[in-house]
């Protein structure tokens, strides 16, 4: 049997990041930064009041209470360029300019706010509530670079800086497809021997929580020729495509069947539980990479974890690994089959004390309720068949 590591290198050798496109800021939550973005103009671009008071000269109200004549108000949007001589005071609101020969603010509650007239009773030192053109960003100076995803805060800087498209390595466009002539869709009746379809709304939401943009294409029945039609029909808007179900070893394996004869997909036994049976390749003309993910719900969701998110990171443009692990105390003890790499769900739970982790009941890989209570998966090397309590672990937070 193949290994799991061997198994991922080769996937991670064939998936290639996709190309920079440039792409309108509102568009760009959740894509990669493809170049390094400088800002034109210091940040902020001039000095302005950090809260609603007065400008002064820190020296006029050494001596408190004093009373400064009020010049002028300036309120945010001023595009006036205004001075004051000293002696003066200009009612100032949050985000306005600060005159030139003022060179700090007081807040307006330590004065009777006046608006003629002020009263001053508490001393403010020199650039009191003062924003300092620059003091953020320097012009010039670079405020997000190449390999960002971009987040909500990284869309607010890029905007900041006045950039309204922007170099992306985009979402991967992901095609999810399921298999199965037992499929009901969720919503409709439950005839005998049927069962609602799961892992395609499963996946959908994986693909998205990766960073990627989902197709979620209808279940299809277990005849190879209507699986290929619908792959053709899909592939046009396809950067990587999942299937699930129809790759083990009975009859009516439809995606094994169809795909096998192409030669660019090899179906094999991957050492691992859940999760053995596994195909990888390529399909179409634009050798779009294929994930044929096995049927039952938890091995389709932990093929998913192990190989198809590393895949779209590489795809995404962020550096390529295995999925990240946090070490845990065993709070029960656990058995695991020999020679294959175990996922266990579990209950991860992290304290002051350290990381704890207990795996639920219900181990079969059919079991999604098992799964949905579950937070995390406990990875049992090869080697290993029998863990104590209190052992450490392994743990892939999900
Ligand atoms: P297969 O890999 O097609 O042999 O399916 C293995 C098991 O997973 C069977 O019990 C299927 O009924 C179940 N299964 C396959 N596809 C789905 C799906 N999309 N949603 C829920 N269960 C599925
Ligand atoms: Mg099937």
């Amino acid at each position: 049997m193949k290994s799991v590591d061997r198994h991922l290198a080769d996937i991670l050798a064939t998936v290639r990041p996709l190309a920079p496109l440039e792409v309108d800021l509102e568009r760009a939550h959740g894509t990669v930064l493809a170049e390094d973005v400088a800002s034109p103009v210091a940040l902020p671009p001039f000095d302005n009041s950090a809260l609603d008071g007065y400008a002064v000269r820190a020296g006029d109200v050494a001596g408190t209470p004093v009373v400064l004549p009020v010049i002028e108000e300036v309120a945010a949007g001023d595009s006036e360029l205004r001075a004051m001589g000293p002696g003066m005071a200009t009612r100032i609101m949050t985000g306005a300019p600060v005159p030139a020969g003022a060179d700090a603010v007081v807040p307006v509650e330590w004065t009777d706010g006046g608006t003629a007239r002020v009263t001053v009773h508490r001393p403010v030192p020199a650039g009191n509530a003062v924003r300092r053109s620059g003091e953020d960003v320097r012009a010039g100076d670079i405020v997000l670079r190449e390999g960002a995803v971009i987040g909500p805060a990284q869309l607010g800087i890029l905007a900041g800086a006045g950039r309204r498209r922007v170099l992306v390595r985009p979402r991967p466009r992901v095609v999810v497809m399921s298999t199965g002539a037992e499929l009901a869709e969720p919503g409709t009746p439950l005839g005998h021997g049927q069962i609602w379809e799961s892992n395609s709304f499963m996946l959908a939401a994986a693909v998205q929580a990766a960073g990627g943009e989902v197709f979620r294409a209808g279940a299809v029945t277990d005849d190879p020729k209507r699986f290929l039609e619908s792959l053709e029909a899909q592939l046009v808007r396809a950067d990587a495509v999942i299937t699930s179900g129809g790759v083990s070893m009975g009859a009516y394996e439809p995606v094994k069947e169809a795909l096998a004869p192409l030669g660019k997909v090899v179906f094999e036994k991957v050492a691992m539980q859940p999760g053995m049976p596994q195909g990888f390749g390529v399909v179409g003309d634009d050798e779009v990479p294929i994930f044929t993910l096995p049927g039952n719900p938890v091995s389709s969701f932990v093929s998913f974890v192990v190989f198809v998110e590393p895949a779209l990171r590489k795809m995404r443009g962020l550096p390529e690994g295995p999925p990240v692990t946090v070490r845990a105390t065993m709070t029960a003890s656990l058995r695991s089959p020999a020679r294959k790499r175990s996922y266990l769900r579990a209950v991860l739970t992290r304290d002051a004390q350290g990381s704890t982790v207990a795996p639920v009941v219900g181990q079969g890989s059919h079991q999604l309720a098992a799964l949905a209570s579950a937070n995390a998966l406990v990875v049992v090397p090869e080697d290993v068949t029998e863990l104590p309590e209190g052992a450490e672990v392994d743990v892939i937070p999900l």
